[in-house]
């Protein structure tokens, strides 16, 4: 028996750094992912390797986070055989070949796409009872934290195994429920443009933006700042937490406006939204770079209805909505601009909203 896991990699459209606050997002999952191919055998440990990364050391059954702990690419394989293990669930060993065309760094969430794909195979070989989408998206976390050391929230994983054909997702990280907002484009373009600058992650960045959130949060004597009020960020007695709470507490309320303006077909409203979010990103959470912040500007002035960057920042993807006439322009003329002015020339490919997570036997 081999099973075959798919997983995709997600752009999110808005909401940036909430997730771990309790807050609110509104991704997409991709129509490009991670595929695991597993062919399970009296073994206790999986023989994994890559088509991107090459082949790995075969990874023990009874792996565990700290000393000894796999390291590297496979980590997220080890993290996910510990998770899964840790969550009762059976997993045999075998051999398994993982590919993947999401690309790395680009705040598409390669990571993500390969911790959902290897789970959906692992899960699928084991027999057991799949675990719903919500605690597989938890036990994918718990690999990328705990075993691989980043402490990303859980958006990547929500987004990759939720996904839905023409649906955006509205996640609300506090009660992790997912609601469907139907993403008609029809004429209009999405666009995700690839400044080649790419993030590093499990960098210390991410981490204190997370440490100055939940001191904000502490400070105003709140659990988390998804229950901070507008303008609460004043009450904070230090410059920089209060612009890094500033940015949380108003991406939660930009969120729920772009949900109902997809919802009512207004992109120009969205776009709006969008590029408010971008200067948040850039002005407050102080996460954007200036490729980044270049491509996003000269999306809009070559008539998009908004663009912004997505992912954990410092680097990545800058997603637009644009109608199809800029979306051309931005497509022919945008690459060179950026160049010219000094940046890597970054490479552009529409996107829809793409299926979800699955397992299949063959
Ligand atoms: P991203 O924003 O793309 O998720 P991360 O730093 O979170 O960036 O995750 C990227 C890491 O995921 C890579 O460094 C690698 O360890 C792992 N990874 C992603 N794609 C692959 C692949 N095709 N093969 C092996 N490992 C991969
Ligand atoms: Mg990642």
């Amino acid at each position: 028996m081999t099973v075959r896991g798919y997983a995709p990699g997600r752009i999110n459209l808005i909401g940036e750094h909430t997730d771990y606050n309790d807050g609110y997002a509104l991704p997409i999952a991709l129509g490009v992912g991670a595929t695991a191919r597993f062919d399970p055998s009296i073994s206790d440990s999986i023989a994994v390797s890559s088509r991107e990364e090459g082949a790995a050391a075969a990874i023990p059954l009874d792996t565990s986070p700290g000393t000894g702990a796999v390291r590297g690419w496979p980590g997220y394989v080890a993290g996910c055989v510990w998770a899964l293990r840790e969550h009762g669930v059976r997993v045999p060993g075998g051999a398994m070949t993982i590919a993947s065309d999401v690309p790395v760094g680009a705040g598409l969430s390669s990571s993500a796409a390969i911790e959902c794909a290897v789970l959906e195979a692992l899960v699928a070989a084991s027999g057991s009872e799949a675990p719903d989408r919500t605690t597989l998206a938890r036990i994918a976390q718990r690999a990328e934290n705990e075993y691989v050391g980043a402490p990303t929230g859980l958006l990547d994983q929500m987004s990759s195994l939720y996904g839905e054909q023409d649906t955006a997702l509205l996640l609300d990280f506090r009660s992790l429920a997912v609601d469907r907002v139907p993403m008609n484009l029809g004429t209009a373009v999405l666009l995700a443009i690839d400044s080649r600058t790419p993030h590093q992650h499990a960098g210390g960045e991410y981490g204190a933006r997370r440490r100055s959130c939940e001191a904000a949060a502490a400070e105003l004597g709140l659990s988390s700042l998804r229950d901070a009020s507008d303008g609460a960020w004043t009450r904070t007695d230090d410059a920089v937490t209060a612009r890094r709470a500033r940015h949380v507490i108003t991406e939660n309320a930009r969120v729920l406006a772009a949900a109902d303006a997809l919802a009512s077909g207004d992109f120009t409203r969205f776009g709006e939204l969008m590029v408010e979010s971008h200067h948040s990103m850039r002005d407050d959470f102080e996460i954007t770079v200036p490729a980044i912040d270049f491509i996003a500007d000269e999306a809009c002035r070559f008539g998009a209805y908004g663009a912004r960057m997505t992912g954990g920042g410092f680097g990545g993807t800058v997603v637009v909505l644009a109608p199809a006439s800029a979306a051309e322009r931005i497509v022919s003329e945008l690459p060179e601009a950026v160049h010219s002015a000094g940046h890597p020339r970054p490479s552009i490919a529409a996107v829809r909203p793409g299926g979800g997570a699955f397992a299949e036997k063959t």
